[in-house]
């Protein structure tokens, strides 16, 4: 593993703090998969992403991805994650977060307005986030969904991840040949139908 930055034990406690957070926060849900999985492993996934494969070493970005659904999906108010975890972080999940009062077409299309706009932190967690989506949408989608519907998500997320290009190439080049794996999957999917 390349360790380019050494982390401090402060680091670790303050990983270690938003870990425990989300996954409180996330105690009694699931990913919407038909395999039972809990949700906390998502966020954890996507730290991961960051950490593994875009070398981020910024402990604030890596905190915020692991609270990256906390906003939108559970209880959790942003008074909460300032006074636990600061500013810092605090802004970083509310760039990453949809606005819950807007119809669900308009926040799809918001993102991809907004995707341009945002931190660097903030691209490279939205970057991981689509990535693991697109990977779930493939592997573990939810129960429901149609073919046609997993297409259409895999090209929204094509869409957002226009605008967040630019900043890290590894993550994108990740987010691309996951892709282009689930694209290939659905396809064959096809065919057998
Ligand atoms: P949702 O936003 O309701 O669901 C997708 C989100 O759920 C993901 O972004 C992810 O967000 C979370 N999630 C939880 N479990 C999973 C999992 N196992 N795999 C992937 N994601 C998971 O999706 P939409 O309703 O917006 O549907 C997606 C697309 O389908 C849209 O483009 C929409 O236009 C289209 N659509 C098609 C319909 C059809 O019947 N053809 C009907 C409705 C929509 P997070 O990372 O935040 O957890
Ligand atoms: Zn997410």
């Amino acid at each position: 593993m390349n360790l380019k930055k050494m982390f401090s034990s402060d680091d670790i406690g303050l990983l270690l703090n938003a870990l425990q957070f989300a996954a409180v926060k996330h105690r009694n849900q699931q990913r919407k998969s038909e395999e039972v999985i809990s949700y906390i492993n998502h966020p954890i996934e996507v730290a991961v992403t960051l950490w593994e494969i875009g070398e981020i070493r910024e402990t604030a970005t890596l905190m915020a991805a692991l609270l990256h659904d906390t906003l939108e999906d559970t209880d959790t108010t942003e008074i909460e994650i300032m006074e636990q975890f600061g500013e810092e972080v605090l802004h970083l999940v509310q760039e990453v977060s949809d606005d819950k009062n807007l119809p669900k077409q308009q926040r799809k299309l918001k993102q991809i307005e907004t995707a341009p706009h945002k931190s660097i932190a903030a691209k490279q967690i939205k970057l991981a986030d689509k990535t693991c989506n697109v990977h779930d949408i493939a592997y573990s989608p939810p129960c429901d969904w149609s073919l046609e519907r997993r297409q259409e998500y895999l090209d929204w997320t094509a869409k957002v991840v226009a605008g967040l290009r630019g900043i890290n190439l590894a993550l994108e080049t990740h987010y691309d040949v996951t892709l282009s794996h689930a694209r290939a999957i659905l396809a064959d999917l096809i065919v057998q139908k």
